[in-house]
């Protein structure tokens, strides 16, 4: 693809793109004076689509003209509404509706999946993972070792890139679990780390995990939404993510839950449980002994939280309308030419000194660049801010951008580039 850095390039990018409409459907932010803001920060917390506000007010009707007939007599009663964002949720990781659920919050999702996939043995009970992981997902890790009696330099193993690299290369991941290969008990990673960027070949890592007679689980908070995946096809045995980065639906809402269909159809698969998990027809009965619901809608523990729900399903049906491997298309081309404009400013202006650590191979990378700024790195993300432009910064030095294919344009990109260029 031949890139040029002009407006009039963007803006007939822009024309040709299917999915332009689909910008329309969001509200984009402003400054303290009202000046409208182009907005980069989709991996963090994704912009509030315009229908979110009627999803949510419908459930809010409903509940005062019902109170708890709602349940049943709402438009969507709440009984089955977890039943609602299925399908939507199946297609954006590429899963089979019963292998999904949507409950929770990520990292509470995270100890449950554990809890089931995470059951060490004397010999095997290490679990290997990308250094540098989301905190959370450290956290999680750490605290799941030493609830089974280990410690965490012991039963942790953390994968660092080579010397002067600052990603991981697959053919490493691999190598370190075969390395380990009798004292695995769960390769867990992130789908794209959220720091660098990186998209790891879920597929590669689960297949060798399962090799070795590992569970392979990641955690695809940057994923979801930003690649397209085929958790069921590449038989993946669980994930869970969050839905207010690329899905859109708002600060610390729900998070949706992946279990393959061959452990979470199985009854026996152990898992945490509560009443919501338990067999539908029979759930009101309130009898002794636990009988899941068949798939994933197994693990439910409580009765569904239907308001953020609700928008999260406002922004799930946008998903489904665009379509994951549209939008799939789109970020590569996008991503590609913010890349491109990068290297431009970079060369018109010799202030400018970064290095893109993101993986320059679109295959391996999401909808976003991570920017290792050599100097000045918190004047030129503050330039940035000042002219309108939002981005991230995480400490020491790096500046995250996030070119969304949902509501972001190749207009956003060149301008973005224009104001840096201007530092
Ligand atoms: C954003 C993010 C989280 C956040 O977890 P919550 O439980 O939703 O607060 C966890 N893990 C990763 C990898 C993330 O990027």
């Amino acid at each position: 693809m031949n890139f040029h850095n002009t407006l009039k390039f963007a803006q007939e990018k822009d024309q040709q793109d299917s999915l332009k409409e689909f910008r329309n459907e969001f509200i984009f932010t402003s400054d303290n004076s009202g000046n409208p803001q182009l907005y980069f920060c989709g991996n963090s917390l994704g912009l509030q689509p315009k229908n979110a506000k009627n999803a949510l007010e419908n459930e809010l009707t409903d509940w005062a003209k019902w109170g708890v007939e709602g349940h049943f007599h709402g438009r969507k009663p709440w009984f089955h509404y977890h039943k609602f964002l299925t399908d939507y949720s199946a297609e954006v990781v590429g899963a089979k509706p019963i292998e999904v659920v949507v409950m929770n919050q990520l990292t509470v999702n995270l100890h449950l999946l554990m809890a089931s996939f995470y059951q060490p043995s004397k010999q095997r009970y290490k679990i290997i993972m990308e250094a540098g992981a989301f905190p959370s997902d450290m956290y999680a890790v750490e605290s799941q070792v030493r609830f089974h009696g280990y410690n965490y330099d012991d039963a942790v193993i953390e994968l660092k890139p080579r010397d002067g690299e600052h990603t991981l290369r697959t053919e490493d991941i691999l190598q370190s679990i075969e390395d380990h290969k009798d004292e695995i008990a769960l390769v867990f990673f992130s789908g794209v780390q959220y720091y660098t960027g990186q998209l790891f070949d879920i597929q590669k890592i689960t297949q060798k995990a399962h090799e070795i007679g590992a569970f392979a689980g990641f955690d695809l908070a940057h994923a979801a939404g930003n690649a397209e995946m085929k958790l069921h096809d590449w038989g993946v045995d669980f994930a869970a993510w969050c839905s207010y980065k690329y899905l859109n639906s708002g600060p610390g809402n729900v998070s949706g839950v992946f279990i393959h269909e061959k452990h979470s159809t199985n009854p026996n698969t152990f898992r945490l449980s509560g009443w919501w998990g338990y067999r539908e027809d029979k759930r009101f009965l309130m009898q002794r002994g636990y009988q899941p619901e068949p798939g994933a809608a197994g693990w439910q523990m409580s009765n569904a939280p239907v308001f953020g729900m609700a928008v999260h399903l406002s922004s799930l049906e946008l998903f489904h309308k665009a379509g994951i491997h549209n939008l799939r298309n789109k970020s590569i081309e996008l991503t590609n030419f913010l890349e491109y404009v990068l290297q431009q400013v970079q060369i018109e202006n010799p202030k400018l000194k970064f290095e893109i650590i993101t993986p320059n191979n679109p295959n391996e990378r999401g909808a976003q660049l991570s920017l290792l700024v050599l100097e000045n790195g918190k004047n030129i993300f503050d330039h940035l801010t000042n002219n309108q432009i939002i981005t991230d910064w995480r400490e020491p030095n790096v500046i995250r951008i996030a070119p969304t294919p949902m509501y972001n344009s190749f207009e956003d990109v060149f301008k973005l580039g224009e104001v840096l260029s201007k530092y």
